[in-house]
């Protein structure tokens, strides 16, 4: 990796002030930002420099490494990055990411727990899928144009054109991203024209089946295989079923979205939420109940004592990993302890003693 120089990069002298390569980073940051520059690879390589150059330089004890010539990105390898606080720390992450898998030695200490995109594929870095997993699909071929369907499993290539890609947003329900499902797609696509070979003109002529374009739009639905632990932000990468060009075809990624649910929240880590209302009694002397999750009810124990809106884990019953080395998700139980609005006689009868055995509940307050 050659040594970049940061100073060029950020448009500054050698002795440039702390405040002077600040304002050099905010100003190239936001032109190139990706939210404003969009999709040009170019710009989002300079976004990326620019965050680079500044982590170092904008930090005076990496600057001084740096200007001493010392070890070449020493930076990438510190652990500790906890400390600079800015919208641009995941791209950073990112950074660390990459650094890792060209060879730099220490993990992190706290890598993201949920980036696990393809870091060698660098024509898919893109600000807003730092976070996001990309997993390749089984895919059926519905397209009645093929002789009869196959199912096929490829591998991602490495080298392609990034613009043959084409992304659509595909929702699914919580369940079925808990055991993964078969999902049939409608996928709009450019191929070249098959009158003309994509030249857009015969014999001399402006080609009528493409009207001189080269290309015709294609639609075809496919079945798609969605593998279980899939989550909001998940890429599921479909090879061969973007647009084409000659020979090559991109990818399609289907941009996963889970459908909101009537009873769990879900995290981006895979964690779920839920509430379980719980009565004053229960939550006083302690209960067990059933508590659903998505594998089916199981039986849950709060303690005698248990106050409102604590929380209580249940280990691994969150959504799957998309990889082995991963850790399920967990389910988070937050206790609602309800008070009964309308009280038999009895009931009131024993509410009223209770309150007259309990301590005063305010004794401690300010006075
Ligand atoms: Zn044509």
């Amino acid at each position: 990796m050659l040594r970049k120089d940061y100073y060029q990069i950020l448009g500054v002298d050698k002795t440039a002030t702390p405040q002077e390569i600040k304002k050099a980073y905010r100003k190239l940051a936001r032109k190139y930002h990706p939210d404003v520059s969009g999709d040009n690879p170019q710009f989002r390589q300079r976004f990326n420099d620019v965050t680079e150059a500044y982590k170092v330089l904008g930090d005076p004890e990496r600057r001084k490494i740096y200007d001493g010539g010392g070890v070449e990105q020493a930076w990438f390898n510190e652990s500790n990055f906890g400390n600079i606080k800015d919208i641009f720390e995941k791209t950073y992450r990112q950074q660390q990411e990459q650094a890792k898998s060209e060879g730099a030695s220490e993990r992190p200490k706290t890598p993201p727990k949920s980036s696990a995109g393809k870091q060698s594929d660098k024509s898919r870095f893109n600000f807003g899928d730092i976070f996001s997993h990309i997993v390749d699909s089984v895919q059926t071929r519905l397209d009645p144009e093929d002789k009869e369907p196959e199912t096929v499993k490829k591998k991602p290539k490495e080298t392609k054109a990034p613009s043959l890609d084409i992304e659509q947003p595909l929702e699914i329900t919580l369940e079925e991203a808990w055991k993964g499902t078969r999902k049939t797609v409608s996928i709009k696509r450019e191929k070249p024209c098959v009158l003309c070979g994509g030249a857009g003109q015969v014999s001399g002529q402006s080609c009528h089946n493409c009207f001189g374009k080269g290309i015709v739009q294609s639609s075809r639905r496919i079945e798609v295989a969605i593998p279980s632990g899939v989550r909001t932000g998940s890429k599921v990468r479909v090879s061969g079923e973007g647009n084409s060009q000659g020979d090559h075809s991109g990818s399609l990624f289907l941009r996963i979205e889970l459908a909101p649910h009537r009873f769990f929240r879900v995290e981006d880590n895979g964690d779920l939420h839920c509430d379980i209302p719980v009565d004053a009694a229960e939550a006083a002397v302690g209960a067990a109940f059933s508590v659903p999750t998505l594998e089916g009810s199981v039986k849950m124990r709060i303690p005698a004592g248990t106050q409102n809106a604590q929380v209580f884990r249940l280990r691994g019953k969150g959504l799957k990993p998309l990889r082995g080395s991963e850790l399920p998700g967990d389910q988070y139980v937050t206790i609602k302890v309800m008070v009964p609005k309308f009280l038999s006689q009895r009931e009131r009868e024993l509410y009223e003693e209770l309150q007259r055995l309990a301590p005063d509940v305010r004794r401690d307050l300010y006075p």
